[in-house]
């Protein structure tokens, strides 16, 4: 098992779903992590000391939106006083909104962009220095099945998504080489809270019941018709942590039930 002992990690939008699983996955392997995201403070105080308990790291949060580009620096340097340096940075905080392009409203396209992609560049820019400093980094993009592909209705989703596989593929030009790598993860559906509103949207327009409406999402695209889970794709980023992971970067690694093999 991968020992991360020793480093420190971002994690954004990990109070929930797939970044929440991801943060707990790299503490379990030693490293200190600095949470972010949305949500009741007196839960996420609660879900910070468990981590830390547990795992017996250091871990810290912190509030930063990720639609604004100040604070996202902060969230970086805070992490880099608390632990000193930061070694792993999973850009992961995204939201989602599903509408015909002629009727998108135009403040959700703007937080979309600014919250699933141009995140990414601020954190990674922020955070770079560092890593390069140290001869060592991980850069980790929660990209989607998006990124590669598209579906109706989700013109600033999949925008923001193959904006995010192409930022991965010029970081990882720009610092090939240098110990520091960058690598899109791109999921299918999994069933977290951003997707669960999606299964109720379907539900309520088709009169399908909760359980149908999600065997309909699945197999609309997921041929495996099971969903990929937020441990499995912690498991993945704590593999591109490893060293067998060293010479893996630019590139984009899918856990989507056969999605983009259609
Ligand atoms: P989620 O809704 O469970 O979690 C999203 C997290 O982002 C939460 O912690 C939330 O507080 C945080 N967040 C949202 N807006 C923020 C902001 N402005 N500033 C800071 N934090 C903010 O969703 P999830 O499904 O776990 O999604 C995580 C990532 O995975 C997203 O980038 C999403 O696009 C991607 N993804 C999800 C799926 C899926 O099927 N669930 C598939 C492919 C990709």
């Amino acid at each position: 098992m991968t020992s991360l002992a020793g480093k420190s990690a971002i994690v954004t939008g990990s109070t929930s779903g797939i970044g929440k699983g991801i943060a707990e996955a790299l503490a379990k392997a030693g490293a200190n992590v600095m949470l972010n995201g949305f949500g009741d403070a007196a839960e996420i105080e609660t879900q910070r000391a468990a981590l830390a308990a547990s795992a017996k790291v250091k871990v810290a949060f912190h509030g930063a939106d990720m639609a604004k580009p100040a604070e996202i620096r902060d969230l970086v340097a805070s992490a880099g006083r608390e632990f000193g340096r930061v070694d792993i940075l999973v850009n992961n905080a995204g939201i989602q909104f599903v509408a015909p392009v002629e009727q998108f409203p135009e403040d959700r396209w703007d937080a979309i962009i600014a919250i699933n992609l141009s995140s990414a560049f601020h954190a990674t820019k922020a955070a770079l220095p560092g890593m390069r400093q140290a001869g060592w980094g991980r850069v980790i993009n929660i990209a989607s099945a998006h990124g590669l592909v598209a579906s109706a209705d989700k013109s600033a989703y999949v925008a923001a998504k193959h904006g995010i596989v192409g930022l991965t593929k010029t970081v990882a030009l720009e610092t090939a080489g240098s110990g520091v790598t960058c690598v899109a993860i791109c999921p299918g559906w999994v069933l977290t809270p951003l997707v669960q509103k999606q299964i109720d949207a379907k539900a309520a327009a088709s009169g399908l019941s909760p359980e149908a409406a999600k065997a309909a999402l699945l197999s609309e695209k997921q041929p495996s018709k099971e969903f990929a889970t937020p441990e499995q794709i912690a498991e993945t980023a704590l593999f591109l942590c490893s060293r067998a992971a060293d010479q893996i970067t630019g590139s984009t690694i899918a856990l989507d039930g056969g999605w983009l093999a259609q």
